[in-house]
């Protein structure tokens, strides 16, 4: 079994909903209007620091072209919108590319890009593996000195505590500490905050071996869950009303 952050995430958010994604393989019917904007956000983002890598520095009208290029093929699949329009969040994600050129401290070009990364899950201190269970991730960027940096664009600025207790960002660095030989890592999470006016906030996080010592605890659970076929509902305030598997929850 292969797992990622994503799918660790929904299988802690509610086993249930893990089913139906993940074993049944019941694709959402649309994707919410957040989720394809920060992918677009994300993709021009991805170009950005691709070029940075190869010695250039795209100019803000080059970024929005990329823009333009990324958004109209994010919402190329249904799109649950909720209310707002295409144009106006196509105008927003302009706004956010902008302040983040303008306040993100642009230096040294990463050493990777989108860098895909596998690994067993074994225990960096005792060397205890789970057999049969590997790790997945996709790292937004690597900075010199081996610092992973998420990220996120989001409606609220971040706590210190939501980056330093993110499990993703723990996954992150588990898979770079176990390519580097090493048991800790430090980085840091770039945030574009959707305010009126946008804001750019930069947070930097630690991960050492106790992180990853709860963290392959965890994986042990979810995955001793996930083969024993535990999939119960797990109803929450939080989650439930945006649920894409409310039907299949009710008829379960
Ligand atoms: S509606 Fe709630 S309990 Fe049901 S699958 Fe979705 S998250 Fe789980």
């Amino acid at each position: 079994m292969e797992l990622s952050s994503t799918k660790i995430d929904a299988y802690l958010q509610c086993p249930l909903k893990y089913r139906f994604r993940y074993i049944d393989g019941i694709e959402p019917e649309e994707t919410s209007a957040p989720l394809v904007f920060g992918s677009a956000v994300h993709g021009t983002l991805k170009h950005f620091h691709k070029r940075r890598m190869e010695g250039k520095k795209l100019s803000s009208e080059e970024v929005a072209a990329a823009f333009a290029e990324d958004w109209e093929a994010a919402c190329a699949v249904p799109v649950k919108w909720n209310g707002s329009s295409p144009e106006q969040l196509q105008e927003q994600g302009i706004q956010l590319l902008n302040a983040y050129l303008e306040a993100a401290p642009i230096s040294e070009p990463p050493l990777a890009v989108e860098q895909k990364l596998h690994a067993p899950v074994i225990h960096l201190g005792t060397g205890e593996m789970l057999d049969g269970v590997g790790l997945v991730g996709i790292i937004d960027r690597i900075d010199p000195g081996i610092r992973p940096v998420e990220l996120k664009t989001s409606s609220q600025s971040y706590s210190q505590l939501r980056v330093d207790i993110s499990l993703q960002f723990t996954i992150y660095s588990y898979l770079l500490a176990y390519y580097h030989e090493c048991d800790e890592i430090d980085g840091d999470y770039e945030i574009i905050v959707k305010t009126k006016t946008p804001k750019f906030q930069r947070l930097s996080t630690h991960r050492c071996i106790h992180d990853f010592d709860r963290l392959f605890r965890i994986i042990k659970s979810v995955s001793r869950g996930i083969e024993s076929g535990i999939f119960h509902p797990s109803p929450s305030h939080m989650f439930c009303p945006g649920c894409d598997y409310a039907k299949e929850c009710v008829a379960w």
